[in-house]
């Protein structure tokens, strides 16, 4: 079923207490669906909401920070050129934690986004706009980004499915940079088959970006319904602390349906992944301590500072005015992670750490096809409830931030819902560039529910 572009201003409409979207610009959206509508190509018709760290060409890239509320793109990234050469619709640009540093969409200078299956919680981030976007069913597919599992969470908070490729799979040219060694963009959609039909048009190699490679895209809505995965992982050790009972239930459930359809369920070990989340807050920061360097109100971001006395007033006004606290928390551990002196202690430390959680996952490779891990420890959480509490936040990472360390491909799909009615999201993680696997097992999984 397509959503048609009055579909969309309604339902965008209803919904504006939802805070989905932060621009929805009706004249550049009549201007940009009449080019559209004469490109013939897999997304023609489609329409596809962009989270706000992802420059289209004439829209706002805020980034969700009041640093960029005024940048306006002068391009597009290329996952954006490739969707329009498909014939896709960009209906604007969806609501992210600032920078994409949050797991709840609550620290966007644009206001918490709210979750559409319960308006008190969180939709998850810090692609919760585009997650709401595609759980509210004003679009068809959302693009997200994911440094630690900004596509993955949120879409397991709002029901949906959500696919962070093989670092190196899909272009970075044309997004905000968080985390350089992290990040990847990826689809947010509603059923797995879709994940794999936009996987197809974002995937494959771009002169603009040396880090993504020439391995050949794979036809992955082809061959959606084969059968390659024989044995699925299971990381039992990690699930034994902390997790909502619900959660454990459904991941429980779900893999005895996959034992009646003959799966093998090994039971695996990744002992280092128990740092994960130190390793990830530690090279997350560090990166981000430089890559916002830029923000400085003379090459990026609102310049505020009129009666600056020297260059350093002038930086630290506009960084004082511009960022915000989460931003700012992460760009001081970034800068102490990185100066001599806790350097080897930390920054160097955390490389080697992360070595060995790559080789955790390579060696369970060796006997399994995929792994299978719960999104998060609980579903979508209160608003309000982990805002104080940075190190909740942190936590609530614990399942996603291992495979952007180790550069891997995971899947979130739904399995059904807590007590309380809200949605549980199940991890299928796979080797590099083994998107395909992970497709087939999280389309095997979606029609078992
Ligand atoms: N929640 C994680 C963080 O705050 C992941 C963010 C992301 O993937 N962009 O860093």
């Amino acid at each position: 079923m397509t959503i048609s572009l009055q579909d969309f201003l309604k339902k965008y409409n209803e919904t504006r207490d939802l805070n989905i979207m932060t621009t929805v610009d009706e004249s550049w959206l009549k201007n940009h669906s009449a080019q559209q509508a004469s490109v013939q190509g897999a997304l023609s018709g489609k329409l596809i909401a962009i989270k706000d760290n992802i420059n289209v060409k004439g829209l706002p890239n805020s980034c969700g920070s009041n640093f960029l509320k005024n940048y306006i793109s002068p391009y597009d990234a290329t996952v954006i050129e490739r969707i329009k050469n498909a014939g896709g619709t960009i209906v604007g640009k969806a609501n992210l934690d600032e920078f994409a540093m949050g797991s709840s969409t609550e620290y966007s200078a644009f206001g918490t986004t709210k979750n559409p299956i319960d308006p008190e919680r969180v939709p998850g981030g810090s692609s919760g706009g585009s997650a709401a976007a595609v759980a509210a069913g004003l679009v068809d597919y959302a693009l997200g980004s994911d440094t630690g599992g900004s596509i993955r969470q949120p879409a397991g908070f709002c029901g949906v499915v959500g696919l962070k490729p093989t670092y190196g799979r899909v272009s970075r040219y044309g997004i905000t940079a968080f985390a350089s060694s992290l990040d990847q963009i990826g689809p947010i959609t509603k059923t797995v088959d879709q994940s794999a039909e936009l996987l197809q048009i974002i995937a494959g190699k771009d002169e603009k970006d040396a880090t993504s490679t020439d391995i050949n895209v794979d036809d992955y809505l082809g061959k959606i319904n084969d059968d390659s995965v024989k044995t699925i992982g299971v990381p039992y050790h990690l699930l034994q602390e902390g997790l909502h009972p619900d959660v454990k239930a459904r991941v429980d459930e779900t893999i005895e349906k996959l034992k009646k359809t003959g799966k093998v369920i090994q039971e695996i070990s990744l002992p280092h992944l128990s740092y994960s989340i130190a390793v990830y807050y530690i090279l997350a920061t560090a990166e981000a301590s430089s890559n916002l360097a830029r923000f400085d109100g003379v090459r990026y971001g609102v310049r505020t500072s009129q009666n600056a006395e020297s260059i350093d007033d002038f930086y630290s006004v506009n960084r004082e005015y511009g960022f915000g606290a989460e931003v700012k928390r992460r760009i001081m551990l970034g800068t102490y992670v990185l100066s001599s002196g806790y350097y080897d202690a930390y920054y160097a430390r955390a490389q080697k750490v992360r070595r060995l959680i790559y080789d955790d996952f390579q060696k369970a490779y060796k006997d399994v096809d995929t792994i299978l891990l719960p999104t998060c420890p609980t579903p979508a959480f209160k608003i309000g409830e982990h805002v104080n509490n940075p190190m909740a936040m942190y936590l609530s990472d614990i399942f996603t931030v291992s495979i952007n360390i180790a550069g891997l491909p995971g899947i979130s799909v739904p399995v059904g819902n807590t007590s309380e009615g809200l949605p549980v999201g199940l991890q299928v993680l796979g080797n590099l560039y083994e998107e395909s696997k992970i497709l087939q097992l999280a389309k095997a999984i979606e029609s078992l529910q």
